[in-house]
């Protein structure tokens, strides 16, 4: 990680950042590839990097409309744990944990990924039986996971209101393995993984329209005319259902603006992330002191990554009621992406009626902790033309055969 050292900094930034290179090149698009990928978020740029070095491919594009990262991906709130309800869930959160441990050094590029633990707060009968359920859901998945009294909570979140007035905490659901990561670190290593490796990573690359002839797809169009590929992987979030309607497929996905705001950076005072649906917010602090606050969806259905006030109103009274120290805190911004949420609020991973055409997409509020997992079993399948057992039952037939991984109601929780 010598490009990344404090001295390498510090020379760098002595220099005014001159003699900065680019990170990833500014590829042109070619005629022509093996496989291209729409969408240069985490889980696009993830599955390009792993073809690539885990599959021996070599004519790979991802096309970005906009900028990397530029999507969910570098808006998230970052929270990483693998506490689900279903194994099928548990078992590639689980999974993507496990590679998150290694990441920064896989890729040379600190991620930043500090697992302070998740506690995950019940405030009625009804949200302890749930907490329950699901820590023992875990025990049986062979995932670590705790159940905590209101006393154990107060003593692991000191800042937290255990005894507030409209929002008592009866106990919480605790992973110690859980924690946070620097999102836009993670999209720019990948980018750097997968350019190292000859990856064509081309951006304001928007995908206008996906090809076909005899059932199989045959390339995609974009600004820059037609490009062919005998594999194409629609990897686009929220817009992915627009894009692959114009081959005639039709995806069980709805768009829905996603919030989250920052405060002033404060001197360290909250050491793990906290959870809590039924009040309706989500809070961990960034290494450089900031607090990071995140909330549910916002209730209209659209494309436009801008939230409504109403939202920011209820997160900011839910912080105040939990945390009531944290009135005194200013806020620095807020911000919006655009989830893609499906009717069991699991992703979408497989092939479609299209040969060729596959989709990863669906993460809705919580892919980015999957985004380890996500690329190197997506790039399995991409590669072999065969599931990786992981994903396959995230597979969109499971529409048709009723079999949901229904998640929401599941785990009440959103990240
Ligand atoms: C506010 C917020 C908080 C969140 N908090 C968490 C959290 O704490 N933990 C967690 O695990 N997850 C969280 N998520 C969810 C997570 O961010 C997403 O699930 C994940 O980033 C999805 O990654 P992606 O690569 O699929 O999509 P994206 O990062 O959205 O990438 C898709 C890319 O496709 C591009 N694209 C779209 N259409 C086209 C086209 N036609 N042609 C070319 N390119 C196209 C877009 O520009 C975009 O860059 C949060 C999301 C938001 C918005």
């Amino acid at each position: 990680m010598s490009g990344s050292s404090f001295v390498s900094w510090m020379r760098s930034a002595i220099g005014g950042h001159r003699q900065a290179g680019r990170q990833w090149k500014k590829a042109s698009p070619k005629s022509a590839y093996d496989v291209i990928i729409v969408g240069g978020g985490g889980h696009g740029l993830a599955t390009a990097a792993y073809l690539a070095r885990d599959h021996g491919y070599g004519r790979i594009a991802v096309l970005e409309k906009a900028w990397l990262g530029g999507g969910n991906t570098a808006r998230n709130t970052a929270i990483i744990r693998s506490n689900y309800l279903h194994d099928y869930s548990a078992a590639v959160y689980d999974h993507a944990l496990g590679l998150w441990s290694d990441l920064s050094a896989e890729l040379g590029y600190n991620v930043l990924f500090s697992q302070r633990g998740v506690l995950t707060l019940a405030h009625s009968q009804h949200d302890v039986r749930q907490g329950q359920r699901r820590v023992f859901a875990n025990g049986r998945q062979g995932i670590e996971a705790q159940w905590l009294d209101p006393q154990q909570v107060a003593e692991r979140c000191p800042p937290l209101d255990i005894a507030a007035p409209r929002w008592p905490v009866l106990g919480a659901s605790w992973q110690p393995a859980g924690g946070v990561a620097r999102h836009d670190a993670v999209v720019w290593g990948y980018a750097q993984m997968a350019d190292a490796l000859g990856v064509d990573i081309i951006e304001n690359c928007p995908v206008t329209a996906l090809c076909s002839k005899d059932g199989a797809v045959t390339g995609v169009e974009t600004p820059f005319g037609f490009i062919s590929a005998p594999k194409v992987a629609v990897v686009a979030a929220a817009q992915s259902a627009a894009l692959v309607q114009s081959a005639g497929i039709v995806l069980p996905i709805t768009a829905k603006p996603l919030q989250a705001m920052v405060s002033e950076p404060v001197k360290p005072v909250l050491d793990p992330v906290v959870l809590s649906s039924t009040v309706g917010v989500y809070v961990s602090q960034t290494d450089k002191g900031e607090l990071v606050f995140g909330a549910g969806t916002d209730a209209p259905v659209s494309q436009v990554a801008r939230g409504s006030w109403a939202v920011i109103e209820d997160q900011m009274a839910a912080v105040v009621a939990l945390f009531p120290s944290f009135s005194r805190l200013r806020l620095l911004r807020t911000w919006a992406g655009v989830v893609d949420i499906t009717p069991d609020a699991s992703p979408l991973v497989g092939e479609t009626a299209l040969s060729g055409l596959f989709i990863n997409c669906g993460w809705g509020t919580g892919g980015f902790k999957a985004i380890p997992a996500s690329g190197k079993l997506f790039a399995h399948h991409l590669a072999t033309g065969t599931a990786h057992d992981l994903l396959r039952p995230f597979a969109l037939d499971r529409f048709e055969r009723g079999a949901l991984i229904d998640e929401q109601r599941a785990a009440v929780v959103a990240q």
